[in-house]
């Protein structure tokens, strides 16, 4: 059988050639390459509610001895490599998520809205792609000031691009950035991004509500105060049928290096000490408690939970699921 197949496949091998020769040049045209990603949108059920995380963007950031500033760079390499990871850079995700109650469509932060850095501009798209209009948005739930996470609250002209949504933002997060002794001490880089998001809130103006530790947004959706990385950030924790959530904001990033060891400090944490103690009393609770959690800057889709061995964490990223639910 095999020898008859091969055989036959043999002797018709030249006239097949012969065949594909004289085919018109129309058989070979190539599909047009589309040359774009496609949308970055993620949908999961939480109890009643969903939930949906939304790619904004990636940013190539170089490793260096800045990045992580309480341990020696090889240190930093050595985990990084065992991770299988590279050592000089590190592509980091930003990720913003929606939580439809069934009653409201409420955003934890907005994107960079294309200010942070020119290469993250696709939170508009992914929301569209995910079937969000700006317009239907009831409430926005701010975590920080950072520009990453308030950039698109506005457009180019500085109008608010939420024209239905409330704005709630952390109170000492804004007492932070209005504050003239506080604007004293900011480097070039924070006084941008402080900057930036005392106009964008004054374009909510009207709709703008400073809120504090365990504010309850709506049944189900309620802060948690985690400083460090800002003085006022805050993580929104989501809990519908007995399910629970956390959305993290910054308070914990990277979770290769910073799961592993929770007690290095980050160069992009305002207070590194106090970010430390938040990092690990959240990761206990989340251990604990079996919590999901979004990381703003783990790769997308940036869902997932957390195991402890040995005194060290891990995260277990949700597998991709084609059905939703
Ligand atoms: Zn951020």
């Amino acid at each position: 059988m095999t020898f008859t197949s091969s055989r036959r496949a043999v002797l018709t091998a030249p006239l097949a050639v012969a065949t594909l020769l004289t085919l018109p040049r129309t058989a070979f045209a190539a599909s047009a390459k589309v040359g774009v990603q496609m949308p970055g949108a993620y949908r999961t059920q939480l109890g009643a509610f969903e939930v949906t995380t939304l790619l904004d963007g990636e940013l190539r950031r170089t490793i260096d001895e800045r990045f992580i500033t309480n341990v020696p760079m090889y240190t930093v390499r050595k985990a990084l490599e065992s991770e299988l990871l590279p050592t000089e850079f590190y592509d980091n995700h930003y990720n913003f998520t929606a939580i439809n109650t069934g009653n409201e469509l409420i955003l934890v932060d907005v994107g960079t809205g294309g200010r942070f850095d020119p290469s993250i501009d696709q939170g508009s798209v992914n929301m569209e792609a995910a079937g969000i209009n700006p317009a239907d948005v009831d409430m926005i739930i701010h975590t920080h000031f950072h520009l990453d996470h308030v950039g698109g609250l506005t457009d180019a002209d500085g109008q608010a691009l939420y024209p239905n949504a409330q704005v709630f933002f952390p109170e000492l997060d804004y007492q932070f950035i209005t504050d003239t002794a506080a604007r004293a001490g900011m480097n070039p880089f924070l006084t941008r991004m402080a900057d930036h998001a005392v106009r964008a809130l004054a374009a909510y103006e009207d709709r703008l509500e400073l809120y504090g530790d365990g504010k309850a947004f709506v049944p189900g959706i309620s802060a948690i105060a985690s400083p460090g990385h800002t003085p006022g950030h805050m993580c929104v924790h989501v809990e519908s049928e007995g399910e629970e959530l956390i959305v993290l904001g910054d308070s914990i990033g990277f979770p290769e290096l910073f799961l592993a060891n929770p007690g290095w400090h980050m160069s992009f944490d305002g207070e590194p000490t106090l970010a430390v103690e938040t990092r690990k009393r959240l990761l206990d609770r989340i251990v604990a408690d079996g919590v999901r959690i979004i990381g703003y800057h783990f790769t997308f889709p940036g869902i997932g939970r957390v195991s402890r061995a040995d005194g060290r964490y891990r995260f277990h990223p949700e597998k991709w699921r084609a059905q939703f639910g």
